[in-house]
């Protein structure tokens, strides 16, 4: 406190959490403290939140009054612990602020993608499927690799192939194990894509019957990797992957068609967000 840390964090706390000085630290804005081993009762101003985590967390006297619990789902799988957030009660304070303060490092969202872990072989799965967690240097640095090595379109077709491939082969299993319709399969398919984080993608218009889509990709993962300043479209990851996902639609209404997805603006040429514009082109 006398740092003057806008987060206290009390990790694992193993005892009853309680007693006159937190209370005094949650209740008043500048509490007085006695250093030990000095006679200074120096005044701490204090905007701090306060945070523990605890199995089985146990709060004594007025810290009941004082305090959020939290329990952590345990589905959620790392975050198997009950959490307490601790605020300070009193009328002279602004809990928005403390809370304001210390949002950026304490509250971020978790992950909404379910995941199982094989204890017995490691494997990760979501929804039953084969699952691999990856940085996304790992997937940028690949991509810039093949591409110095045969050229960006030449890449680009292989690419393309293979996401128009997994996304067929991924809303195939998905619409089982959801049991959904055809188009929301491809939208749960999006939803997934952005909850694993590489970008937050959107279906902005769609036309069933006429095979054709468009949709948007805010912060995409293959943008930010390569930067503003590349003066080309480089997320065509996404392009097969979307007409892969509209394959799909076609199959499960029987008709025939061939969707080509091309994007048609790229954040890593700078434009705002990334733009897909999917069509259906008659089988000859
Ligand atoms: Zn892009």
């Amino acid at each position: 406190m006398l740092a003057g840390e806008q987060v206290v964090a009390i990790d694992n706390c193993e005892s009853p959490l309680g007693g006159d000085f937190l209370c005094q630290m949650l209740t008043q804005t500048s509490p007085r403290m006695r250093m030990p081993g000095k006679s200074e009762v120096p005044e701490l101003p204090t905007m701090t939140l306060v945070t523990t985590t605890g199995n089985n967390l146990t709060l004594i006297g007025d810290m009941t009054r004082r305090a959020v619990l939290c329990r952590l789902d345990p589905r959620s799988g790392m975050w198997r612990r009950h959490i307490a957030m601790i605020c300070p009660s009193g009328s002279d304070y602004d809990p928005a602020h403390r809370l304001g303060a210390a949002a950026a490092g304490v509250w971020m969202a978790q992950p909404q993608v379910p995941i199982d872990v094989d204890p017995e072989t490691g494997i990760w799965r979501t929804d039953d499927m084969p699952m691999i967690y990856l940085p996304r240097h790992f997937l940028v640095n690949m991509q810039k690799g093949i591409e110095g090595a045969i050229g960006s379109e030449a890449y680009r077709e292989i690419l393309y192939a293979s996401s128009d491939l997994s996304a067929l082969q991924w809303c195939r299993a998905e619409a089982k194990t959801h049991r959904l319709t055809p188009v929301d399969t491809f939208r749960h398919y999006l939803k997934r894509l952005s909850q694993r984080g590489y970008g937050q993608l959107e279906l902005t218009a769609l036309d069933e019957a006429a095979g054709t889509a468009s949709l948007t990709v805010r912060h995409s993962a293959f943008a930010l990797g390569y930067g503003p300043e590349t003066g080309r479209s480089v997320c065509y990851t996404f392009e097969g992957s979307f007409a892969g996902g509209m394959r799909y639609v076609l199959e499960m209404s029987g008709r025939a068609g061939e969707p080509l997805c091309r994007e048609v603006a790229c954040a890593a040429a700078g434009h705002p967000e990334c733009r897909f514009e999917l069509r259906c082109d008659a089988v000859a």
